[in-house]
């Protein structure tokens, strides 16, 4: 079929393995096609662990080479470009067919960290477009290359994103923008909707080919699991969703848009649209201005993601025995999401185990955070900073910052309150066998990061990209690669957010 495609004039060696695993699935799963080529790219930005880890070499990263490559200017030698074909449920209703509406994969890549698949986003129609143009703009796929690097350097589940270019080539949005492309790598792309479109559509040997090819790829131990090993996948698919959704949750992470179409077999946060950082602490707080329910506010997100679960595991019913399989299954995710989001949010407090009570103390402070809107980011890393200055008796502990440092106290509005719920945590922390203030707070300040993608540092890196200028978007990048060190010059990143911050709107145009 490839010979049938106009492939374009001039084709590049990478020096990459390519093996292309998904194209060899069936006709049935994807259109191949090239990238449509995009005028007088420019380089926005690139992440060299990314480079690395594929295997490409630093130095030609800058080459022009390269710029046309990842702008999908040109053919790649053993690429085997196409678009897949998924559906999926949309804000709680089903959607029927979706697909790969802009984003190309070009293959898979063999690396030292296993096979990693290199899609660009934004290039160019395909036969799932849809409605839309192909296209993505600058302002998002800045926002997707940033926070792909955050969130890996986060150790949070992740797609990776190697480079953006851009272009003068106009995208119409709710104003004219300008395009761009992100080569996002992954070692698959395959979303819950993947399998929900074999499904609805009544391809049931597809759906099993797509089930069998995930099993054996990524999840070999479900082959040998007692019982079915679809069963098998569904559960392991849930814990590895379960962790994700805990790390974003300890992190204040709000994804904006969980779609069953967004979300990865593999558990790793993808489809980077309108998703934000708290700033201050809000429970219910929506980051999507397209979301007009809240469905994807920040504490609605275990919920959602065992929501798109249960779409799964109805997905795989044809796999499977009867419901009840699926359903044991899914059981699991409902202990497995709570137990992991306390043990991240103790070890925010600096506490090693989990007790009875632990999860007590955490509300109540996040009830004190959420009524006085505490800033998430902030809080955390004062509270590493405070706890060398807690004493095992009580004392005047955290109404002092230590020198150089501002009090976490400061941060609340009813300090009495917080001094009351402070004096619980330091009897906790000091109720540890051997504890030892100044490992913990090593612990602490590795855990609780110093610099997050905040929606306005975003912002300001994107005005300044627009102007032409991607010294900002650099310094960004180069500090959320190391969220937890307090670089010299750097205090900017870390600071409060602006009062215009809270007047951004993200919406799902992108
Ligand atoms: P998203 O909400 O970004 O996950 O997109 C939902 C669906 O719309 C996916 O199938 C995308 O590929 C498709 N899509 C989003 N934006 C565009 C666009 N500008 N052109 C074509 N397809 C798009
Ligand atoms: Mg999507």
């Amino acid at each position: 079929m490839s010979s049938e495609i106009d492939a374009p004039a001039a084709t590049l060696d990478l020096g990459l393995n390519w093996h292309n695993r998904f194209a060899q699935l069936g006709e049935a799963f994807f259109t191949r096609l090239h990238p449509t080529p995009l005028p007088a790219p420019q380089w926005v930005g690139a992440s060299l662990a990314v480079a690395d880890l594929l295997g490409l070499d630093r130095a030609w990263m800058n080459s022009p080479e390269a710029l046309e490559a990842f702008t999908g200017n040109c053919a790649i030698a053993g690429s085997e470009p196409l678009a897949s074909v998924y559906s999926g449920h949309q804000f709680g209703h089903w959607a029927g067919q979706l697909g790969d509406g802009r984003a190309i994969l070009l293959g898979e890549v063999g690396t030292a960290s296993g096979p990693q698949e290199v899609q660009l986003k934004g290039a160019g129609l395909t036969p799932y477009s849809r409605m839309g143009d192909g296209r993505a703009v600058l302002r998002s796929s800045i926002r997707e290359f940033l926070c792909s690097e955050a969130m890996h350097a986060l150790g949070i589940p992740t797609s990776r994103a190697l480079c953006v270019t851009g272009s003068p080539a106009p995208v119409r949005r709710e104003t004219i923008e300008t395009a761009a492309v992100v080569t996002r790598v992954a070692p698959s792309f395959i979303r819950f909707g993947h399998f929900e479109h074999f499904s609805h559509t009544g391809q049931h040997e597809q759906l099993r080919t797509l089930a069998d090819f995930v099993i054996d790829s990524f999840y070999p131990a479900c082959r040998d699991a007692p019982g079915s090993p679809y069963a098998a996948l569904l559960e392991a698919v849930s814990a590895r969703t379960a962790e994700m959704v805990a790390q974003w949750q300890s992190v204040g992470f709000c994804h904006g848009v969980m779609n069953t179409d967004n979300m990865s077999v593999l558990g790793l946060t993808i489809d980077y649209g309108p998703f934000q950082f708290l700033d201050a602490f809000n429970p219910g707080h929506i980051c999507n201005h397209s979301d007009t329910g809240g469905r994807y506010a920040y504490n609605r997100q275990p919920n959602i993601a065992y929501w798109n679960l249960f779409a799964l595991g109805q997905a795989l019913l044809p796999l499977m025995d009867d419901q009840q399989q699926a359903l044991d299954a899914l059981e699991p995710y409902k202990a497995i999401m709570p137990a992991a989001l306390q043990r991240r949010m103790n070890a925010k407090l600096g506490l090693v185990e989990v007790e009875d009570g632990d999860a007590e103390l955490t509300e109540d402070l996040m009830k004190l955070m959420a009524q006085d809107a505490v800033d998430f980011t902030i809080f955390w890393r004062r509270l590493s900073h405070a706890v060398t200055s807690v004493r095992a008796e009580p004392d005047e502990g955290l109404r002092q910052a230590q020198p150089g440092r501002e009090a976490v106290r400061d941060l609340f509005l009813q300090r009495e309150a917080f001094d009351a719920w402070a004096a619980r945590w330091r009897e906790r922390l000091f109720a540890q066998p051997g504890f030892d203030a100044t490992t913990t707070q090593a612990r602490m300040l590795r855990t609780n990061p110093q610099v997050v993608l905040r929606n306005h540092l975003g912002e300001i890196a994107i005005q300044r990209a627009r102007e032409g200028d991607f010294s900002e978007l650099a310094r960004l990048q180069n500090a959320l690669e190391r969220p937890f060190e307090a670089l010299p010059g750097q205090d900017d990143l870390a600071a409060f957010p602006p009062e215009w911050a809270g007047q951004i709107e993200i919406s799902c145009s992108s």
